[in-house]
């Protein structure tokens, strides 16, 4: 298809480095929830909104939305969207690349008629960087806000009440963020892979099955503290021994799965050089595709752990931490997307399939599913790198982005019309 001479890929990609600029340091991006920066990465964003012709607000959580109506005023909406908050030291494009090009598509399709209204959110808070919650704006929209994060407090011991209240929002409102599934179509997120596989399969584009749902997971392994020269080995209970065993036996069994499973901290007791560890404490962060894969996985790595320390006279312990539900990605907008894809993307050879894969890392889309059917289009990145200064995208692939989210609105339109 043939782009438009409207907002273009290189204009898409001048705005998120303009987005830089608002930071809490000079020297690195960081642009948390309702801080200073967060109100400025909103006026710019609503800046480029009127531009395409959306009218604009800011929700009662500090989300940023425009919007155009339908052939009726108040139709349900199509929400595209992702987020405007950053990791500390973050790249330019985890979130914001998501909403500039929903902004784009909208002022694309400016004189399309479509069977809804369209909207373009900039999501608040994804990352959680601020308060230790993530998807803290794309929550307050799915109304899954929970009253107990009123106390959740930042470095400075600010809490996330008296912040609201810095940042000109009424905390006894924030339920008037909240969207009902009558007001929505679905939502569709266009966002960098932060995964290295697009990259690998050499495709510009991909789209969403579900995002993993997490569990987590603090393993205790128990042994016996002895002294390191007088103990021989068959009087021996190493914890850190077994421990090392169960990280093993963890990336086995993940690497012979569709799962992923990581260890990333660990803590032994005493944690002196002459004496046997006693105890070992560890977290295991474990994700799937599905729920299903997940929990059965869990259940077996919980098995042969066990199992291990028996043998070596230790004892485990366990207690889940977090837990997430996996969120499918709708048929029919995996479809859409797949559509925008196969109509944009000339990476695939002629007649190939568009690429499938489920997201290992959260996403604002996953919270909105409480409240309506989610898409996700992504986006190659470099080496997958993400949470991180060196994240990178072609233009290129963001041109066949826009053309590909563009055609799939067009595809979510004609369902919608056909349904009708
Ligand atoms: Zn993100």
């Amino acid at each position: 298809m043939t782009p438009l001479a409207t907002t273009s890929a290189t204009e898409v990609l001048r705005r998120c480095a303009e987005l830089d600029r608002h930071s809490a340091s000079p020297t690195h991006l960081e642009r948390t929830y309702l801080t200073p920066e967060h109100a400025a990465a909103n006026r710019a964003t609503e800046g480029w909104m009127r531009q395409a012709g959306l009218r604009t607000w800011v929700d009662a959580a500090g989300n940023q939305y425009g919007r155009r109506e339908g052939p009726e005023p108040g139709m349900p909406a199509l929400l595209l969207g992702s987020h405007l908050d950053t990791v500390p030291d973050a790249g330019s494009y985890d979130g914001m690349l998501g909403v500039l090009m929903a902004i784009a598509v909208a002022e694309r399709l400016r004189a399309t008629e479509l069977p809804f209204a369209l909207e373009v959110v900039g999501f608040s808070d994804e990352e959680g960087a601020r308060f230790g919650k993530a998807l803290l704006g794309s929550q307050a929209a799915a109304g899954t806000w929970d009253q107990a994060w009123w106390h959740l407090r930042d470095r400075d011991g600010v809490t996330l009440r008296e912040a609201f209240v810095g940042f000109g929002l009424d905390p006894l409102r924030v339920h008037e963020a909240a969207r009902r599934p009558g007001e929505l179509v679905g939502y569709v997120e266009a966002h960098i892979e932060q995964g290295p596989l697009l990259e690998a399969a050499d495709r510009s584009l991909g789209y969403v099955t579900a995002i993993a749902g997490a569990r987590r997971f603090h393993l205790t392994v128990h042994g016996e503290a002895r002294h390191a020269g007088g103990t021989p080995y068959e009087r021996r209970k190493d914890a850190l021994v077994g421990a090392s065993e169960a990280i093993v036996v963890i990336e086995r069994l993940a690497r012979a799965s569709t799962c992923i499973a990581t260890v990333g901290r660990i803590e032994v007791q005493p944690g002196a050089v002459n004496v046997i560890p006693g105890r070992a404490d560890l977290s295991l962060d474990l994700r799937a595709a599905t729920d299903a894969e997940r929990d059965a996985m869990w259940q077996r790595m919980e098995a042969e752990i066990t199992a291990l320390c028996e043998a070596r006279g230790l004892r485990l312990s366990t207690e889940e931490t977090h837990r997430a539900f996996a969120a499918p990605c709708a048929p029919w907008l995996q479809d859409a997307v797949g559509v925008g894809i196969a109509a944009a993307d000339a990476s695939y050879p002629a007649g190939a399939a568009p690429m499938g894969l489920w997201s290992r890392a959260g996403h604002d889309a996953m919270a909105i599913a409480a409240v309506t059917e989610i898409g996700m289009l992504f986006v190659r990145c470099f080496d997958g790198i993400s949470h991180h200064p060196g994240e990178d995208v072609r233009e290129i692939d963001v041109a066949r982005g826009l053309d590909a989210l563009e055609r799939a609105v067009l595809e979510v339109a004609r369902v919608v019309r056909e349904r009708s």
